[in-house]
């Protein structure tokens, strides 16, 4: 896995904690390399020297870092060679899904003005994402920052994770400026039964409020990605889910169908939530069938290549992020590795699935 945390010794570690941009040449905000010994790289940002192990095989050079002396860390918040960075806005969360993979807490440290100066560091035409938690908890903070983002860095583009509990009609002259083109917002539903909905996400009313938000986002122009987990609470729902996205939302950009993750809630209650689609392929065959008979746009996310029907390989996507990314060793002799998404790092096995194996 790749290691975003490392840790780092400093001349000073009463050095407030800033952004820099990990730089071989003096620049604007860079920390520069002014040395190194073996993997042991010196870097010099204002007075402050910084001293940071880089990770074995890997370049942190171009690296956009939040710098915390008093920590004796460097956590790499955008790296330049990853097409997979997201900055973390809040955990905290006014849903409770049943699978969280980040479970909520409720305090909250401002990082707004961190996040923003690190955008105005990135690479290019890079794709920033934003998670939780829920961040439009801080609605009015995230806006400014997009808005603020664009007038400087009009080239990036931003991927935002939201329950979109929080958008009102007053929104939507704000949201259809241009700033807001350049995002692409990540809203779950999983169910289009409202108390299967609501049980999953842990909140009473809230398929309500989603279908209340949906068509204003849209009315503000906004690209929606709908993003919904194969869970044994909705499987045999999805082809109903399906009808009801094409024929209702059929607004939406792309609809994400995603396999689950062994992490945060799901750790403890995989056995209570895991389906394995392999054994059973209906279900989501004829998700995908419906949804694709009206022309809308489907990925299939975290779902290894090997494991589903050939009609449904062509909608596979490579959705888990590089830093997590990992295969089991069997895999090393696979035909179509490269082209497979493989496995979250912290359950790397084919075990779950009764049908699959090397190609
Ligand atoms: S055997 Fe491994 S690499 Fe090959 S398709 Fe299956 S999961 Fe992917």
């Amino acid at each position: 896995m790749i290691e975003l945390s490392l840790p780092a010794n400093f001349s000073d570690s009463s050095h407030l904690p800033f952004i820099a941009k990990l730089s071989r040449i003096d620049g604007h905000q860079t920390a520069t390399l002014v040395g190194e010994i073996g993997d042991e790289l010196m870097f010099q940002f204002q007075d402050l020297t910084i001293s940071i192990v880089q990770p074995v095989g890997e370049d942190i050079i171009g690296d956009i870092v939040f710098v915390e002396p008093a920590y004796n860390r460097v956590s790499r918040w955008i790296r330049e060679r990853s097409d997979h960075n997201t900055l973390l806005v809040t955990e905290r969360c006014d849903q409770l899904c049943i699978m969280c993979s980040q479970p909520p807490k409720k305090s909250h440290i401002d990082m707004f003005t961190f996040m923003e100066q690190a955008c105005m560091l990135a690479p290019q035409n890079m794709m920033i994402g934003f998670s939780g938690g829920e961040p439009l908890l801080y609605k009015e903070q995230l806006f400014a920052l997009l808005e603020k983002v664009h007038t400087v860095r009009p080239d990036l583009k931003f991927h935002v994770l939201t329950n979109a509990q929080h958008f009102e009609e007053d929104d939507v002259e704000r949201l259809r400026q241009t700033a807001f083109k350049s995002v692409l917002w990540g809203v779950p539903l999983y169910a289009s039964d409202p108390s299967t909905h609501d049980s999953i996400v842990g909140k009473i009313g809230a398929f309500e409020q989603l279908v209340t938000s949906l068509p204003i986002m849209a009315r503000a122009g906004l690209q929606i990605e709908l993003r919904s987990v194969l869970l044994k609470q909705n499987y045999h729902e999805f082809e109903q889910l399906s009808r009801f996205i094409s024929s209702k939302l059929p607004f939406v950009s792309v609809w994400a169908i995603m396999q689950l993750e062994r992490i945060g809630f799901a750790k403890n209650r995989w056995f209570e939530q895991f389906v394995d689609h392999s054994e059973n392929s209906e279900p989501l065959m004829a998700a995908v069938s419906v949804a694709k008979s009206v022309g809308l746009d489907i990925s299939l996310y975290n779902i290894p290549y090997c494991t589903v029907p050939q009609k449904l390989r062509g909608f596979l996507s490579q959705s888990i992020s590089d830093w997590k990314r990992s295969f089991p060793a069997d895999c090393e002799k696979c035909s179509v590795k490269s082209i497979c998404t493989g496995f979250f790092e912290w359950h790397s096995t084919l075990e779950d699935y009764k049908y699959g194996g090397v190609i």
